[in-house]
């Protein structure tokens, strides 16, 4: 009889907890070490005096039609799926609230907001003037440059559709170019890049004058190709946790509050880990879900080429969302939609310079999911959940954290002028940043996503889950797939679960 392959992943981000599933389901024998008390990674959730708390801010743009769906069904999960329509209410230039469905063709997107419509145009002329009179003065050479190479929205459109159609050739080019850059190509209509760009933010978390258009019209047509965004019941630990759940039902072994402290690489092989606590635990294969750079770091830049090292030390990580959550003693905000977006009445080329800059927003961009109108049991009865996330930087530095805070006082005031009511009903309210996310994952950065989706940092650019060293992979948001953040970990650990036999 043929011994199973024996399996160690770290990390139960869910691109650790799919890939530890999905090899057990395929007869591995693998052992899932996690150095938190809790499984999840950054896709965890926790009780607040009776209310279910996402530990960031999480929405999921193709729910159960996307990979975390594909994993559940192959590993035999339970993972259940909320799906509203319309999923997101907007507030457009600061003066029309709008309805997003779930489908971009559906005639309510235009019927059910012509009021809105009409109202945003006549504001926008006022932005862009104002826009176009600082962009004179900023930039009139690249405007000109931009504006001499506008084909027309009908390209746009052809474009758009050969991504929804899985383009992989178009795909590839559009990778190198920015999404900046592409929306500069047809169109300099202010209103639909401030809604554009701060969709690019939501769903990469990387500006559009650095994310790639490839990546960002992917994840954009699935979203609205698959219609069903949504959250699962019970919360985003749900996802990790269905995964685990199904992991052990197969036979896998979990051990949690267990740190690796190196990867044991001999014989330019990885033979297994060594823990905190000093065990060594052998292994034919170990999958890192810990972050490319900490994986090189574990298993010791020598083992690796100088190329690789220098490869992975330059890799770019995605920016932040910083976050308020409240817990309020009644159902104070009640919206068409269960989230609520406030889309930045700004210059859009310029909408998150803040961040660099060490400033704070003008116009906040605002993703305000309120997960108790998707799952009634994220509050106690009668109350709601509302969590508010912002843009923010990245490095743990006494500066960043400074300037968190002052963005979250920015965005929070915001909130207010657009919700009065909520500031008059709060049990409790609680800030989580870069500070708490760096705590999570173990890294001395707060990011996100994992690594940026940049030009260069994308489609066949993106890491190879397979690394230098035999026998040693990768697996989460780092390595190998396309998407939105944790659908990108888990759509990693489907292509994982194919490479390694
Ligand atoms: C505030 C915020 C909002 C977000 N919003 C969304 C959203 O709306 N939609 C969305 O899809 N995504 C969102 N994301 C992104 C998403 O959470 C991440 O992209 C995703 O969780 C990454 O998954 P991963 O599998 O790569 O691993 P991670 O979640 O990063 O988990 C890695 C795991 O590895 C463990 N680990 C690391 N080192 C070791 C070690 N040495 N030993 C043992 N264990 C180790 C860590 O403890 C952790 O559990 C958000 C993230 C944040 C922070």
């Amino acid at each position: 009889m043929a011994v199973a392959r024996k399996v160690v992943v770290i990390g139960t981000g869910p691109g650790g907890a799919g890939a530890a599933a999905l090899l057990q389901a395929k007869g591995m024998q693998v052992t899932l070490l996690e150095k938190n008390p809790f499984i999840g990674g950054k896709c965890w959730s926790f009780e607040k005096e009776g209310f279910l708390v996402d530990s960031g801010v999480h929405m999921f743009s193709m729910g159960d039609s996307g990979q975390h769906g594909d994993i559940n069904r192959r590993v035999g999960g339970d993972l259940e799926w909320l799906v509203a329509d319309p999923g997101e209410h907007l507030l457009m230039g600061g003066v029309a609230f709008m309805n997003l469905y779930q489908s971009l063709f559906d005639p309510r997107i235009v019927l059910g907001n012509l009021g809105a419509i009409a109202k945003v145009a006549l504001n926008r002329r006022k932005v862009k003037e104002k826009v176009l009179r600082e962009r004179q003065l900023k930039a009139l050479e690249r405007e000109c440059y931009r504006a001499s190479k506008r084909y027309g929205p009908l390209e746009a459109l052809r474009l758009a559709a050969g991504i929804a159609r899985r383009d992989e050739s178009l795909l590839a080019e559009l990778d190198e170019i920015t999404f900046q850059e592409f929306m500069h190509r047809f169109t300099d209509e202010i209103g639909a890049m401030q809604g554009m760009f701060a969709l690019a933010m939501l769903l990469t978390v990387t500006p559009a004058h650095l994310v790639s258009a490839g990546e960002y019209l992917w994840c954009f047509a699935n979203a609205f190709h698959k219609k069903t965004l949504g959250v699962p019941r019970g919360g985003s630990r749900e996802i990790p946790g269905s995964f685990v759940r199904a992991f052990l039902r197969n036979g896998g072994a979990l051990r949690t509050s267990c740190e690796v402290k190196r990867i044991v690489v001999e014989g330019e092989r990885a033979r297994g880990v060594e823990t905190a606590e000093g065990e060594v635990i052998e292994a034919d294969t170990v999958v890192s879900n810990a972050g490319i750079k900490r994986t090189v770091e574990l298993a010791g830049e020598d083992n690796f080429p100088s190329e690789y090292v220098e490869y992975v030390k330059g890799l770019r990580q995605s920016y932040s969302f910083i976050t308020c959550k409240y817990g309020l003693e009644r159902r104070v905000v009640n919206l068409p939609a269960p989230s609520f977006f406030n889309i930045p009445n700004v210059d859009p080329d310029h909408m998150f310079d803040y961040i660099d800059e060490g400033g704070v927003p003008e116009d906040p961009f605002l993703f305000t999911p309120m997960p108790s109108e998707w799952d009634p049991y994220a509050a106690p009865p009668g109350k709601q959940l509302i969590i508010m996330g912002v843009p923010g930087p990245i490095e743990v530095t006494p500066e960043n954290v400074e300037q968190c805070e002052r963005i979250l006082d920015r965005a929070e005031e915001r909130l207010f002028e657009i919700f009065p009511q909520i500031k008059e009903h709060i049990q409790w309210k609680m800030r989580t940043h870069i500070a708490h996310t760096a705590r999570i994952t173990g890294k001395p950065t707060g990011e996100c996503i994992g690594l940026m989706q940049c030009v260069g940092q994308t489609g066949a650019r993106r890491p190879s889950p397979r690394t230098p060293v035999k026998g040693l992979w990768l697996v989460g948001a780092d390595a190998g797939a396309r998407g939105v953040g944790t659908e990108m970990a888990s759509g990693s650990a489907l292509y994982l679960s194919n490479l390694i036999d």
